[in-house]
C-alpha cells in the first residue's frame, strides 16, 4: 500500500498545486515516516521517495543505519542541543531551529564536519502555550543572528498549526506564515530570498496548504497509515 499511497500522493500534490496556479514542482512531498520501520521506508523508496521526515534522533539513526540509496532525511521535531550534532551529521535539512543557542551549536558542529546544513525556522504561529516554535514577533532577531553562522543556509519557515478536524481552520495560519516569510524575505534574511521554502500541511490540511504557497507538506498517515500512540518501532 505504502507504494500505492506515494504514487498518488504525488500526482495529487501535482494536480492541486497546477490548479492553483503553481508549478506542479514547486511542492516536494516529505513522508514523515517516525514510529514506522526501516522496512515502510524502503517500500517508499521504491516508488522514488527520497525525502523522508523524522522526529527522534535516536530512531532516526537506528533507520539510517540499516537504510541504502538515495535518502534525504529532514528532521521535523523538537532539537535538543545535545542531540545536534548526531541531526547535523546525517540530516539534509532540520525543519525545527527555534532558537540562537541551537543554532550556534549546529554551525559549531557543521564547521568540523566541513558541511553547510539547509535550515527552517519553526514558527509557533498561533503562538500556543504547548507548541515548540519560535513566536512570529521573534523570528527576525533569530534569522538575524543566524546570518553570521556560515554554515546554516536558512531557507524558510515551518509551523504546525493548532489542531483542528476541519481542514479549513489550518488555512489563516498558513496565509500568516507565508506573509510572515514574505516580510523576512523583504528584508533579505534568507539564504535565497526569490525562492523561500515553506514546510505547512500534513495528512489532513495538505491541500489547504499547497493552495496557500506551501512548498514542503510533511505527512505520515496518508502513506504509512495510523500510528501506535508513542510507540517506538524500531
Ligand atoms: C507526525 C508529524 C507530521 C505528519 O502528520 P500526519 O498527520 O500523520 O500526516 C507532520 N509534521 C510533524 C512535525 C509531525 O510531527
Amino acid at each position: 500500500m505504502i507504494r500505492e499511497n506515494i504514487i498518488y500522493l504525488k500526482s495529487k500534490i501535482e494536480e492541486i498545486a497546477e490548479s492553483y496556479g503553481r508549478n506542479r514542482k514547486d511542492v516536494r512531498l516529505v513522508a514523515v515516516s517516525k514510529r514506522f520501520p526501516a522496512d515502510a521506508i524502503k517500500e517508499a523508496q521504491s516508488a522514488g521517495q527520497i525525502i523522508f521526515g523524522e522526529n527522534y534522533i535516536q530512531e532516526m539513526l537506528e533507520k539510517y543505519d540499516t537504510l541504502k540509496g538515495e535518502i534525504q532525511f529532514h528532521f521535523i521535531g523538537h532539537l535538543q542541543s545535545n542531540k545536534a550534532a548526531a541531526a547535523a551529521r546525517i540530516c539534509s535539512m532540520i525543519e525545527t531551529v527555534d532558537r540562537i543557542k541551537l543554532a550556534r551549536i549546529l554551525n559549531k558542529q557543521l564547521r568540523t564536519l566541513n558541511k553547510k546544513l539547509d535550515i527552517l525556522i519553526q514558527v509557533n504561529i498561533a503562538r500556543e502555550n504547548t507548541k515548540s516554535g519560535i513566536t512570529p514577533q521573534q523570528t527576525e532577531e533569530l534569522l538575524k543572528g543566524i546570518q553570521e553562522l556560515d554554515m546554516l543556509r536558512p531557507l524558510g519557515l515551518m509551523t504546525m498549526p493548532p489542531f483542528s478536524d476541519d481542514p479549513e481552520g489550518s488555512r489563516i495560519h498558513f496565509k500568516r506564515l507565508k506573509e510572515l516569510a514574505d516580510t523576512l524575505g523583504g528584508k533579505k534574511l534568507f539564504y535565497n530570498n526569490s525562492k523561500i521554502e515553506l514546510s505547512m500541511g500534513m495528512t489532513n490540511d495538505y491541500a489547504v496548504a499547497i493552495q496557500e504557497g506551501a512548498t514542503l507538506v510533511r505527512i505520515g498517515t496518508a502513506i504509512f497509515g495510523q500510528r501506535s500512540p508513542n510507540t517506538n518501532i524500531m
